[in-house]
């Protein structure tokens, strides 16, 4: 089966870091993307236990608000040492209404003194497409991103915990890298290429399969 390319989508996201990684990798794709904000409806509240359940209420809301197809993504860093948190509450790991300098304050105290081998790491990221809000069979795409939570922050790009990620094999922090660097590396580009290979139809044939 092969999905008809949509042309406009609503991105679940009023985030500013992800609605440009998400953006850039979309664009390149011939796919015009409209912000949340742009239909005048608020974020919805994260209520799943999972990224998968938290990425599906985002993208129905979206789509349901917007009338239009929707992609939503839910993602967060997953720390070794804290099996496994912050996890699915990585936006909000010091408080409700937490901001990415204290989510980041939280994680260094609680890691504090750790030596570099236990301080592994890994961002996550699951990417919804929802053609409309009752679609019964979204497309649900993934992406991992291993490193380990440096002992102090390094760099200015990014957003979130980036600051404090250093990537293994390149000897920055994700902070340190410019946005294309990231795109290619990232849980976030990962899952999205994926997801836009299954909307393109250019992962329908199963590899190796005659065309
Ligand atoms: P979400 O909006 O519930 O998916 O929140 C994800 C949270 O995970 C963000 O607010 C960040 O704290 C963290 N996070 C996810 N992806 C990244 C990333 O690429 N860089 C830095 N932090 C990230």
């Amino acid at each position: 089966m092969t999905l008809k390319t949509p042309t406009r989508i609503v991105l679940a996201s009023n985030n500013p870091g992800k609605l440009r990684e998400i953006d850039q990798l979309l664009a390149g794709a011939g796919m015009q993307c409209e912000p949340l904000r742009r239909f005048d409806i608020g974020e919805i509240e994260e209520t799943g236990l999972s990224f998968v359940e938290n990425a599906i209420l985002k993208a129905r809301h979206a789509a349901a608000a917007s009338q239009l197809p929707a992609i939503a993504d839910d993602s967060g860093i997953e720390v070794d040492a804290l099996d496994g948190a912050p996890g699915i509450y990585s936006a909000r790991y010091a408080g409700p209404d937490a901001d990415d300098a204290a989510n980041n304050a939280k994680l260094l105290a609680e890691l504090q003194d750790l030596p570099e081998a236990e301080r592994t790491a890994r961002y996550r990221c699951v990417m919804v497409y929802m053609r409309h809000s009752h679609d019964p069979t979204p497309l649900i795409c993934f992406g991992t991103w291993e490193g380990r939570i440096l002992g102090e922050p390094r760099g200015s790009n990014g957003f979130g915990y980036d600051p404090l990620f250093f990537v293994s094999g390149l000897d920055r922090s994700a902070a340190e890298l410019d946005p294309h660097t990231k795109n290619a590396l990232s849980h976030r580009g990962q899952a999205l290429r994926a997801l836009v290979d299954r909307l393109t139809g250019r992962r329908d044939r199963p590899r190796g399969a005659p065309a």
